[in-house]
């Protein structure tokens, strides 16, 4: 099998899980035969081939330690794909979309002698659309004389093609600087918040659930001087509250202090300043009054956080509120309406009396936890092939879909792709995240499974 392990960030050597966070990751992508594997061997200062005896999928990304001038990164190999099979321009396409999706920046090569074909168009739509920092590279030019050929590659729309020669090393070094210079320090894929430092909380919940209350009781006693936290940029809009005897950072706490009422549109704004404060937060807190039966708006809030893949604190409110009579209706309104996030931690409290206000820490640091968990592939796997051999894919059409491999491309949230020979059943799908948060828990986080079907 082949060792997909240097792909996890944070596993390997020379790709660092410090302090600074991921090492920024610079992919090679384009079709079979225009040269990837020699240029990455050249990138890598090596001279021997990368083994091509390893068939098929297993062989589809490699990632490798790098480093130029004074800088480490991740180079990731998309070569060594199958020349022959059928079908082959979309299965270019679907390793240059992972690899492209993966990246902070992209090498395209393209043969230079061959001139653009239409499956290169077709990559060049995924660069567009997915706005990464590309270098078109025009390889096999050996020579002076085949520089005209490279200006053929002008047409694809990406600017000035780099000429290289992969196989003598001609241009490399300036490829590789100009490569340098589109990479940031620490690898932004995945996420744009900011690593380190205190977590980000977004409190959120439809109006009058208890957003500002429960601020005010938390920053009443405490507040932090924000001096004393270094590496932090302060947004005006946040607040600096201590909990638990740590920092954390309340984003977009402006937003729960300057309160819209009932104006036309009321609904429209503040479901715009949830979606703003998610973006900024690593974990959200969703407040509902418990107090009062249950709403759609409280419903879609939920689903706004699991559609910004953060991680999800439950916290009902107005204890104080809840009458003995009330309980069996709010368990099965959360049995009802809260199914699909049976994982998400609850916290029960009251902002009024500050009942059990202090119980948010412990509820989210399970969930940031859980949201930063990265599975090994190797026990990824293994838990799969168990799995999968045990309770296989039901037949359809005559044909069984085969999980051939998975990984997990990310954390925060946790993202897996999961490659297999035809398209999975969504029971099947759902089935296998019930058993993935069975085996490894995940309280608090949502994940994402997306499957990649091979041939
Ligand atoms: P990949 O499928 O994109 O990874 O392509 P490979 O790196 O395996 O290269 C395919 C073929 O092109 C091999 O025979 C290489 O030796 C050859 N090749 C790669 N780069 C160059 C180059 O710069 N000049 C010439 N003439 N041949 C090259
Ligand atoms: P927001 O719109 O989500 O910021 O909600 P507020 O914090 O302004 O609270 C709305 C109303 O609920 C106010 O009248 C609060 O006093 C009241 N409230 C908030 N938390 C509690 C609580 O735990 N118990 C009770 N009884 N009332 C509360």
């Amino acid at each position: 099998e082949a060792d997909l392990s240097l792909l996890e960030q944070g596993e390997g050597d020379g790709v660092d899980s410090g302090a600074k966070g991921p090492l920024p990751v610079l992919a090679v992508i384009g079709r079979p035969n225009v040269g990837k594997s020699t240029l990455v061997n050249r990138i890598l200062g090596r001279r021997e081939a990368v083994v091509q005896d390893v068939p098929g999928v297993t062989r589809d990304r490699v990632g490798y330690a790098a480093d130029w001038a004074g800088r480490n990164f991740t180079l990731v190999d998309t070569g060594g794909w199958e020349r022959d099979v059928k079908g082959l321009a979309s299965r270019v396409a679907d390793q240059a979309e992972i690899a492209i999706e993966l990246a902070d920046a992209v090498l395209f090569v393209v043969d230079a002698t061959v001139g653009p074909t239409d499956t290169d168009s077709y990559v060049v739509n995924l660069l567009r659309r997915a706005n990464k920092p590309t270098i078109l590279v025009a390889n096999k030019v050996d020579d002076q004389r085949g520089e005209a050929d490279a200006a053929m590659l002008w047409s694809l729309g990406l600017g000035e093609p780099f000429v290289v020669s992969a196989l003598h090393g001609r241009g490399a070094g300036d490829l590789l600087d100009a490569a340098m210079a589109l990479l940031p320090e620490v690898s932004a894929v995945g996420t744009r918040i900011p690593e380190g430092g205190p977590r980000r909380v977004a409190l959120i919940g439809r109006p009058n659930v208890g957003k500002s209350s429960l601020l005010n009781a938390i920053t009443r006693t405490d507040r932090v001087v924000v001096d004393s936290v270094a590496g932090t940029t302060r947004d005006p809009v946040d607040e600096l509250v201590t909990m638990g005897d740590r920092a954390w950072w309340f984003v977009d706490t402006a937003g729960i202090r300057r309160r819209v009422h009932q104006t036309s549109g009321a609904d429209f704004y503040a479901s715009l300043r949830t979606q703003g404060a998610l973006e900024k937060a690593e974990v959200a807190v969703v407040l509902v009054d418990a107090s009062t039966p249950m709403t759609e708006q409280d419903i879609r809030v939920v689903q706004q956080v699991i559609d910004a893949g953060r991680a999800l604190v439950i916290a009902y409110n107005k204890w104080d509120l809840m009458d003995e009579d009330r309980r069996p209706f709010l368990e099965r309104e959360i049995e009802q309406q809260l199914v699909q996030v049976q994982w998400a931690p609850r916290v029960n409290f009251s902002a009024k009396t500050r009942w059990h206000v202090d119980r948010l820490t412990r509820a989210l640091d399970t969930a940031l936890a859980s949201w930063d968990t990265r599975i090994p592939t190797g026990r990824l796997n293994a838990f799969l092939g168990e799995l999968t051999a045990a309770h296989p894919h039901p037949v359809r059409g005559g044909k069984q879909p085969r999980i051939l491999f998975a990984t997990q491309a990310s954390t925060r949230p946790p993202r897996f792709v999961v490659f297999a020979s035809g398209f999975l059943d969504p029971a099947y799908r759902r089935f296998i995240e019930r058993r993935l948060r069975e085996t490894f828990g995940f309280e608090g986080t949502p994940i994402e499974i997306s499957v990649r079907v091979r041939e």
